[in-house]
This record gives structure tokens, sequence and C-alpha cells, in this order.
């Protein structure tokens, strides 16, 4: 959290991967003014998703310190779950986010098609962010038409992600929120060690000179990106 604060960090959402986390989340954040939650079972944590786990999701996302639904979605790279339960799991949880209207923090892991098909019929309406974004551009237009917010974290900053630059460099600056997904995707300046919410600075960066803009203009666009999906007070 020091480090945070000095790399001039002012808000972290924790997203949750299955319920203990989620809980454990919460616990880390009830003493922080400055850290938010979100609630969600991974993708590859829906093995045992359930109706019971419906209840306790459903009840720890009445929490305070909740903002969002989150990580949820489709993986088919570790393909730990079969498709069908991520699929089953994946609705439910969208399901849980309309009825509460909260957004979700959607995890798309070589699963661009399933997702984006899942999302076109169940996307809940108070919005969505597509976390480490890894499609194309024609998927990010999609995205971007169904008023759906992208997220770029350091793979931004890896050497032959030109392809990655090149769309955030094109979409619009309003749709784009910079993450951490810590302890994975450190930036280049770290790579190979756990990451922590301090090198977002890292992506801003990179964000920055990519799109021919300061780190403050960068800072500004996205705080505010974050505080109109998460609902946060400005400041
Ligand atoms: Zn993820």
């Amino acid at each position: 959290m020091a480090r945070a604060r000095e790399a001039g960090v002012g808000r972290i959402l924790i997203p949750g991967i299955d319920l203990a986390q989620s809980r454990r989340a919460i616990a880390l954040a009830e003493p922080y003014a400055e850290i938010r939650v979100a609630v969600g079972v991974h993708p590859n944590d829906t093995a045992e998703w359930d109706e019971a786990a419906l209840g306790k999701l459903r009840e720890l996302a009445r929490h305070p310190k909740v903002d969002a639904i989150g990580e949820i979605g489709i993986d088919l790279y570790w393909k730990t779950v079969p498709l069908e339960q991520q699929q089953h799991a994946f609705r439910a949880q969208l399901q849980v986010a309309a009825e509460l209207n909260k957004p979700v923090i959607i995890h798309d892991r070589e699963a661009h098609g399933e997702v984006m098909t899942t999302l076109r019929e169940y996307a809940p309406p108070a919005g969505v962010v597509l976390h480490a974004f890894s499609g194309d551009l024609a998927m990010a237009n999609e995205a971007l038409a169904l008023d759906f917010y992208l997220g770029v974290d350091g793979p931004l900053t890896y050497k032959k992600n030109d392809g990655l630059r090149a769309i955030f460099a094109a979409v619009p600056l309003e749709r784009i929120l910079i993450e951490t997904d810590a302890p994975y995707l450190t930036p280049q300046q770290k790579r190979g060690t756990r990451n922590e919410p301090a090198y977002v600075r890292w992506v801003a960066e990179k964000l920055a000179e990519v799109r021919g803009l300061t780190l403050t203009e960068i800072a500004h666009a996205t705080t505010a990106n974050a505080a109109r999906l998460f609902r946060w007070p400005e400041s």
C-alpha cells in the first residue's frame, strides 16, 4: 500500500477468483478507504459452482465494499473445468450482476467467441469491462459498440506486442481502464517478478507514449473511466 501510494495510485479494486478469495478481498479492503472489491468465481474455479455457491455470491455482493462482480468469464487455455460448467457459472453470475445492478469484470482467455456470444445476450446494464483485453481490433470495435470498457495491463509494455499497442492507440480513451492483473502480467520493467498495484504506473506511462499524451492526461482519463463504471466519487 505504501509503494502504491508513492506511485500515485489513489484507488485499487481487488477482484475475486472464488468465494474464499472474495471474502479475503473484502477483509483486506475494510481498513482502507481507497480499496474496493469485486466478488466472483473465476472460470478456472467453477468446478464446484452450484446453487449454494450462487446464494453465497449474492450475499457477498451486497457488502458495502463491493462495486462489481468478477472475475467471471470463460477460459479455454487452461481448460481446468468443462466449457458447459464454465458457461453455467458465467451466466448465473451475469444474472446476479443484473439483479444487483453491478458492473462485471470479464476474464476471457482464448474464448473470445464464447464470451462475446454470452455477453451479447446477458451483459448486465450496469456495464462490462473485458479485463486484460487480448482480442483483435474487430473484437474491440464490437465491444465498444456494446458500450464495454477494455482493460489493459503489463503486456502493453512487452516488446513484441505492437498489435496490442495499435489497438490501444486506436480505441477511444474514454473506454480504457488500466490494471495490473497482479500477481500476473508484470510490466517489462519488473517482468518475471510478482506484480503489484504500484506497477500500474508503467502501464499508464506506456499508454501515454502510445497515445501521444502526458501521464497526467492518461491518469485523469482512466481514473474518470473507472469512476464512471464502478460509480466511485470523482476526486
Ligand atoms: Zn483474468
